[in-house]
């Protein structure tokens, strides 16, 4: 059944856990690591692909137990979006770094996940490998 409070809720968005600023483009931890997965996949020849999933996955893990009230997700509609994507990638990105990821693989990382659209945070580093 369809309840009042859920339908308010459904318009206004919350703040990122992480940065705390509202999560406007609210794609969830959950529908982002699907297309991280598959981006993964389509790595043939890289080892840690497996390792870095595990970690991504619990990572979504601890986010869905924080979720109390989030912003519903564009994607799959669950009010989970408590990460905003920038947040999430950025921690992608920052845990690729960490497993000492060539370059090639970060680029093409940000060529797909950068939602560094205030062009504040990994950008920087984008331009430094030559993506943006
Ligand atoms: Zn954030
Ligand atoms: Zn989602």
């Amino acid at each position: 059944m369809l309840q009042n409070n859920s339908f308010l809720a459904s318009e206004r968005f919350y703040e990122c856990l992480d940065c705390r600023e509202a999560v406007f483009n609210p794609l969830c931890p959950a529908c982002l690591t699907t297309q991280i997965e598959a981006w993964l996949s389509s790595l043939s020849s890289y080892p840690l692909k497996n390792k870095i999933l595990t970690r991504i996955r619990e990572y979504v893990e601890k986010t869905n137990n924080l979720s109390g009230k989030s912003t519903r997700c564009v994607s799959c509609g669950k009010p989970r979006a408590s990460i905003c994507p920038y947040c999430f990638t950025n921690y992608v990105f920052n845990l690729l770094k960490r497993m000492r990821t060539n370059r090639i693989i970060l680029k093409e990382f940000l060529q797909f996940f950068n939602y560094d659209f205030e062009h504040t945070g990994y950008s920087k580093e984008a331009e430094e490998l030559g993506v943006i």
